[in-house]
């Protein structure tokens, strides 16, 4: 990528421990979170400053990361750093409860938003691609989806009939940043799962970090374990290498001659960028040569195979399989690659996911920056003290602290919603304030999330007003969480499903035990969570409706 040219990779990890260089813990957060974000263990690609999901960046250029580490040692407690697609661009005098850092990644105005348009402005230098946590520096490995994907996969037990998967086989593709959580998650809930990769090296990574338990070259071989699995009700993840637009057709067809039934389908390749995706027919070696040399015949045929992969969802669905798109717009791509059934099956936020959201319910996140496990396996027992009756987070909370690999900095993720996040937020800080955590902790969120996301083939498809595309909401989270107090805000466009389909908001905020942390955690995690009930509110949503009531949300127009 021209737009990272001229630059020198070289290996990152975040400084751990009590101790900072920066004058205040909200810019040495920042910065350590975006060291962590290129920690070798964390990125996918590091050398390329690209984190996760394709080519979701941490910061322009290396001499843009340089420059972000310097000012944020620099900056002073009443100073704000602004960050353009991963470039910082000014420093300006605010206040103590500003944010240190406001961020904006990818944006672009609405007729100009178009993949080969961004590529364009990428290689002048001019953007980046953010992703969702990769450029607003709150990415924490794979396991940062992993409950999510955990959750959702138990939705699909539920809606199966099923108290978890056993008995079952999930067929799915991509074993990247995100989608790498797919085989623990199918195996935490008891399922057997094949998981298609052309990336040996994907396969491998998951392999070491537990996340999968075995993985081959020969598909005869990796359905022959997860056929047997599922007949002994055994939980079981195996990869294969190989293209999934070829594999999941195969697989199909062996379904056809009566071999096997595959119960659910899903995938996550990176299909929200078709430059990301391996056509068929190009080798694995090929491929950035392929992709750079002619980015608009690639994308051709990497719709056409994206077709070919969709219509065998299809086929499993059509054959009665639960089948979902897993947020990356692998539909709407193999829409264009010619294939009319692509909307067949739905997202997996309508079908599984959305009732949690009208409640502000979704991925909370947080990370040790002492460095030390012992602060996660603290935190951890503080949160299920807090929530005692909330079985699903307990058990979530157990089978995490056995079953996690740290990736980077210690970190933990549980779904919290509106009136949850707060009582959380407020606890760890006391605890840092009394020293029985070795260090602060910063608490963020995903970018999968009630309030602060517009993105019509994934988070807001088939809102109940048909406000899909309406992304006012978004820009009001992510002002809302600036006046609130939070140590960094964002604002994103693209992430998840591509340049053109989605705008999004993240925030961070760190506690450091004073009691202005505690101030601002009240109303950021108090506010944040707010803003998705609000949405949902909206929207018409009745359980929205009465959480609002319920928990003393104000909504001007919500008749009492
Ligand atoms: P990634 O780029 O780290 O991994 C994608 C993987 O897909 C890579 O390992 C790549 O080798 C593989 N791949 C590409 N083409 C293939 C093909 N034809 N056949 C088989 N494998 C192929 O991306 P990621 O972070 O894992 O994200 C994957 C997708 O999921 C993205 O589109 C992302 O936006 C989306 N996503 C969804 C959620 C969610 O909540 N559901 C969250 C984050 C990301």
């Amino acid at each position: 990528n021209p737009g990272t040219a001229h630059t020198t990779p070289r290996t990152v990890r975040a400084p751990r421990g009590a101790e900072r260089t920066a004058k205040s813990w909200g810019a040495e957060a920042a910065k350590r979170m975006l060291m962590n974000n290129l920690d070798p263990e964390v990125a996918e690609h590091p050398e390329d400053l690209v984190v996760y999901g394709g080519t979701g960046r941490a910061a322009r250029s290396w001499e843009a990361f340089d420059a972000i580490v310097r000012t944020l040692d620099e900056l002073e407690p009443d100073e704000t750093l602004l960050v353009q697609s991963g470039k910082p661009v000014g420093v300006f005098r605010t206040h103590e409860w500003a944010p240190r850092v406001l961020i904006a990644n990818s944006n672009l105005v609405g007729d100009w938003a178009t993949w080969p348009e961004f590529r364009r402005l990428e290689s002048l230098g001019l953007t980046m691609y953010g992703q969702m946590t990769a450029g607003s520096w709150i990415y924490i490995g794979t396991q940062g989806i992993l409950q999510g994907t955990y959750e959702t996969f138990a939705a699909v037990a539920r809606s199966l009939g099923r108290d978890d998967l056993s008995g079952t086989l999930t067929l799915t593709g991509g074993a990247g940043g995100m989608g790498g959580a797919q085989p623990l998650a199918v195996t935490l809930n008891g399922g057997a799962v094949l998981i298609v990769d052309v990336d040996e090296s994907r396969l491998a990574r998951r392999v070491e970090h537990g996340y999968l338990d075995e993985y081959t070259t020969d598909l005869d071989a990796a359905l022959a374990r997860v056929v047997a699995a599922k007949a002994a009700g055994e939980a079981l993840s195996v990869g294969v290498v190989g293209n999934a637009a070829e594999v999941f057709a195969d697989v199909l067809l062996r379904q056809q001659a009566g071999e096997f039934t595959v119960d659910i389908v899903t995938d996550q390749t990176s299909a929200h960028d078709p430059l990301a995706y391996l056509p068929v027919g190009i080798a694995f070696e090929d491929w950035k040569a392929e992709a750079s040399r002619d980015p608009e015949a690639f994308t051709a045929r990497a719709r056409g195979s994206m077709a070919k992969h969709v219509a065998a969802m299809v086929g499993f669905q059509d054959a009665g399989a639960e089948v979902f798109d897993y947020g990356n717009s692998i539909r709407a791509e193999a829409q264009l690659g010619g294939f009319d059934r692509a909307f067949a099956f739905p997202g997996f936020v309508p079908a599984y996911i959305r009732p949690q959201f009208a409640e502000g319910r979704g991925p909370f996140r947080w990370v040790a920056l002492s460095g030390d496990p012992d602060d996660i396996r603290k935190t951890d027992e503080a949160v299920k003290a807090l929530f005692p009756d909330n079985a699903g987070l307990v058990r979530w909370l157990d089978k995490a602290g056995n079953a996690v690999h740290f990736e980077g900095l210690p970190a933990r993720i549980c779904w919290l919603g509106y009136k949850e996040r707060h009582l959380a937020g407020l606890k760890f800080n006391e605890m840092v304030a009394s020293g029985e955590l070795a260090g602060p902790i910063v608490i963020g969120r995903d970018h999968l999330d009630a309030g602060s996301v517009a993105s019509p083939y994934r988070e807001t498809e088939a809102m109940a007003d048909g406000s899909d595309a309406i992304a006012d909401w978004p820009l009001l989270n992510a002002l809302l969480n600036t006046a609130s107090g939070a140590s960094w805000v964002s604002i994103h466009h693209g992430g998840g499903v591509g340049i053109g389909r989605s705008i999004h908001a993240g925030q961070v905020t760190v506690a450091d035990g004073t009691p202005l942390a505690a101030e601002k955690l009240e109303r950021v995690l108090t506010n944040d969570p707010g803003t998705g009930v609000m949405r949902h509110v909206d929207a018409g949503y009745d359980r929205a409706k009465e959480v609002a009531r319920e928990r003393g949300l104000q909504v001007p127009m919500l008749e009492q």
